[in-house]
């Protein structure tokens, strides 16, 4: 069968290797809007978009179609060294001009991990280029999700994705996570809260050095790290820090860019300046893999000094700006643009508010968070004590795949569970996301 196949022959990325060997894999088969069919033919609601990605469901023609007359016409061609495709210099434009603050230049890769890599290395590059050299370290924050490769691992602070595998590497700093619910101190507002992270990141850079620190990460609204929505006054607070110290912001929006929190950009909804963007998933509705770092005309103009005085940006990947990518990120945006899809996003946001708030009622539910289509239930053994169970007890998980028995794909990610259903869902679908949800919840009492 598929499935014995798929354990004699597959590796899984972020699984157990050994339960994978007797659960084995659900083979999704096709998808259809929202929902996508095992090959028993059985549906299920995504309620995940995949990976937080596929923001346009699973049947879009248009991207098809964007793929398929690229291909047609040249399937690749690369943009190392003054070569460049006209999807690639379309995309990039469009970038810019839907950008949340001023951008300068656009440069492509294929994954989140690699954008964020390349952020670094631009951050690097960039005080090489003012002169110092020693402003290297970067700061980011605990629960924060980066990406897997060597540097982006390293930005990520998730202990999993460090143990075994020698990460952080040295000169990737964090700081607590801004999760009020788990982190507030008793008495604390969400205000004060935001001040002791401020002042903890300054008495970082102070500690370590003002002039070692080039650039702090932070994704507006955390996903991976259970959804977890900035406090009031987090990034008016942070930001100042971080202007004083001369340190660059790096909005990693590869989860919120294209409408997921209601608006263009989680930058938007959430207050942030940043001279570095990186953004990937949405961009394409993940029907191709690609990426994107978006950088300010200051970090720019200071990068072309650079490479004037040593030949070269020494920088890239292969399949950077790949045309049949870039062609469907284009075809992507338009659709976001003609079909109104961000402000159907704040529709149906308030939807999907009205009915994941209630269940914050629900005997097993510490919180419910969430902003536009990114959601979180944080899950506990005792409400009023805020305990969680423990993690060996695979609790979430029990959840999760009572959740898929009812039919619908939803994420644990360590005490919380995840929604991030795709943009164009019904609000009916919506609804059904909640109640299949509460159903499963029910069940696990
Ligand atoms: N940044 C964020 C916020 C992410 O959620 C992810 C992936 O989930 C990444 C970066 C890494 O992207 P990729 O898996 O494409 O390397």
């Amino acid at each position: 069968s598929l499935r014995m196949r798929d354990i004699a022959s597959q590796i899984h990325p972020q699984t157990n290797l050994a339960a994978h060997e007797t659960v084995g894999p659900t083979i999704m088969a096709r998808g259809e809007g929202a929902y996508v069919y095992d090959d028993d033919g059985k549906q299920y609601i995504e309620g995940m978009s995949g990976l937080w990605c596929a923001a346009l469901g699973m049947s879009e023609k248009r991207l098809v179609d964007a793929a398929t007359r690229q291909l047609n016409t040249l399937p690749y061609y690369q943009n190392f060294a003054h070569r460049a495709t006209e999807p690639a210099i379309e995309l990039s434009e469009r970038l810019l001009k839907i950008a949340p603050v001023p951008m300068s230049k656009v440069l492509f890769q294929s994954s989140g991990s690699e954008a964020n890599d390349t952020a670094v290395k631009l951050a690097w590059y960039y005080f090489h280029a003012q002169g110092k050299p020693e402003k290297k370290k970067i700061i980011a924050r605990n629960r924060g999700y980066h990406g897997t490769s060597i540097g982006s691992a390293s930005i990520t602070g998730l202990p999993h994705l460090h143990r075994e595998f020698n990460l952080p590497l040295p000169g990737f700093l964090h700081v607590t996570c801004p999760h009020f619910y788990r982190e507030g101190r008793p008495g604390e507002t969400e205000e004060d809260f935001s001040t002791r992270l401020a002042e903890e990141l300054d008495a970082l850079i102070l500690a370590e050095g003002p002039d070692t620190v080039a650039a702090f990460f932070a994704e507006p609204a955390m996903g991976t790290g259970g959804v977890v929505i900035p406090p009031k006054t987090y990034f008016e607070k942070i930001q100042k820090v971080l202007k004083e110290h001369d340190v660059l912001l790096v909005a990693d929006e590869v989860i919120t860019g294209f409408g997921r929190t209601g608006a263009w950009w989680g930058s938007q909804t959430f207050g942030l300046e940043p001279d570095m963007i990186t953004c990937a998933k949405a961009l394409t509705a993940a029907y191709m893999p690609l990426s994107a770092v978006l950088l300010s005309e200051r970090l720019y103009a200071g990068m072309k000094a650079q490479s004037e005085k040593i030949g070269v940006f020494g920088h890239g990947y292969t399949y950077g700006a790949h045309p049949v990518a870039c062609a469907v990120g284009v075809e992507a945006l338009r659709i976001y643009e003609e079909d109104g899809i961000i402000d159907g996003v704040a529709a149906l946001g308030e939807r999907m508010a009205e009915g994941m708030m209630p269940l914050a009622d629900h005997p097993l539910v510490g919180e419910v968070r969430g902003v536009g289509l990114m959601w979180g239930v944080e899950i506990v053994r005792d409400k009023r004590t805020r305990e969680a169970f423990p993690a060996e007890m695979q609790f979430g998980i029990g959840i999760q795949n009572r959740a898929f028995e009812n039919g619908l794909v939803c994420r644990s990610l360590g005490t919380a569970i995840a929604f991030a259903p795709p943009l164009i869902s019904t609000p009916e679908q919506i609804d059904a996301v909640v109640s299949r949800f509460r159903d499963a919840l029910d069940k696990s009492l």
